[in-house]
């Protein structure tokens, strides 16, 4: 597993541009293994209470899950980021003035990270990158917008509560051409 190392860990814990602010720990920007021009920028929703307290994002259960994924699709250079860089008080979906708010901060962080391909986490990404409110049936594909191209997965936090539903690892790895990991006999044999 390639450790994500902490580049600027977003030192700027000063914006005070929505009520967020009033609630956080901690601004949580990104983790990454590069500073620019990576291969895939992830990008969620909104830090839960881990992310708040460590000031990175997806270190808790579904930030474990993505890690796993991550690993599987063979990437190197990557960042994760979200949609909203402060706490929603009891981890609600954050509001459209919190979105709004925020959205100078995504757009810069896409810029900066300049990635070969954005991955949208869930619901909230979709309906903020690709105005599309439904996940399931969009999973896999992907939209040339004005941000760069976004494929969309489903948010490791749903794909934790047991729903079944398709992980488009392949889709991902053929894109970027990733190397397909092989799965060793012993390891087959336990699957
Ligand atoms: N869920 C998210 O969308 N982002 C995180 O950072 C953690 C959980």
């Amino acid at each position: 597993m390639v450790q994500t190392k902490l580049i600027n860990n977003g030192s700027d814990q000063s914006c005070k541009k929505c009520p967020l602010h009033q609630t956080r720990n901690t601004i949580v920007w990104h983790r990454c293994t590069a500073d620019k021009d990576v291969d895939a920028l992830f990008i969620g929703e909104a830090p839960g209470k881990d992310e708040d307290l460590q000031g990175r994002p997806f270190v808790g259960r579904a930030g474990k899950l993505l890690d796993k994924w991550i690993e599987e699709i063979g990437l190197i250079n990557y960042s994760i980021i979200n949609v909203v860089k402060c706490r929603p008080p009891n981890n609600r979906k954050p509001n459209s003035n919190e979105i709004k708010a925020c959205l100078p901060y995504l757009i810069k962080q896409i810029q900066q990270f300049n990635p070969k391909i954005i991955v949208a986490l869930g619901a909230t990404p979709c309906s903020v990158l690709i105005n599309r409110k439904e996940v399931v049936p969009n999973i896999g594909k992907i939209f040339k917008t004005r941000y760069g191209d976004i494929m969309v997965f489903p948010h490791p936090a749903y794909v934790l509560r047991g729903v079944d539903v398709k992980i488009p690892i392949t889709e991902l790895q053929d894109i970027l051409g990733c190397k397909k990991m092989e799965v060793k006999d012993e390891e087959k044999s336990h699957t």
